[in-house]
């Protein structure tokens, strides 16, 4: 996942400046990521960013990420998986998964509130829900919309998912852009509907 942040961070910085096009300089800050494994080393703890070096503007460009989702601080790709769990959450589960992970219960249930209030009214998914057809169930989100990136097994597939919530991740990039750079991947297209005319 790292890579892809790097390949997204690349672009981010070729485009320059988005206020004044000025040239863009690294500017990472630590962020490290709760509800990881241990040992996901060094590249886990910070989070690619850059700073506008010209006089009077620098400010700060920060690309879309898969290893952070918005501002919540436990890696995307937990977060996806976790909530992502069909049978909901027993016990036993939620047990093994404080054990590997160091997420309680309470965690859990927030993490699957956040998809069915908060996700479902960001200007993200109000943008991109037209596309899915039939429409992904709000009920049982996240794993109504990771089902349609691929099977419950893929790994690709959970990448996917990660790219396409990408833009949730920043405000610098503007959604346009990141909802071109997702609509460019031919998986995505075969699953994913153009939007409704209206
Ligand atoms: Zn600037």
């Amino acid at each position: 996942m790292f890579l892809i942040d790097r390949e997204l961070a690349a672009d981010a910085q070729a485009g320059g400046c988005p206020t004044c096009g000025g040239r863009l300089h690294s500017a990472r800050y630590p962020r490290k990521p709760r509800g990881g494994p241990e040992d996901l080393g060094p590249a886990y703890d910070w989070r690619l960013s850059f700073c506008c070096d010209h006089e009077g503007c620098r400010r700060r460009t920060t690309p879309p990420s898969v290893r952070y989702l918005g501002r919540r601080v436990y890696l995307g790709a937990v977060v996806v998986l976790v909530t992502a769990m069909r049978a909901g959450i027993t016990p036993v589960r939620a047990q093994r998964l404080y054990v590997v992970l160091g997420v309680n219960v309470r965690t859990l249930k927030r993490w699957r509130s956040w998809w069915r209030t908060s996700f479902v009214t960001t200007a993200f998914w109000r943008a991109v829900q037209g596309r899915f057809m039939p429409p992904v169930m709000v009920d049982t989100l996240p794993a109504s919309l990771r089902d349609r990136f691929g099977g419950p097994d893929d790994r690709a597939a959970l990448l996917r998912l990660l790219r396409f919530l990408c833009p949730l991740s920043t405000t610098s990039v503007r959604l346009e852009a990141s909802l071109a750079m997702a609509s460019q991947d031919p998986q995505r297209m075969r699953l994913v509907s153009p939007p409704p005319r209206s």
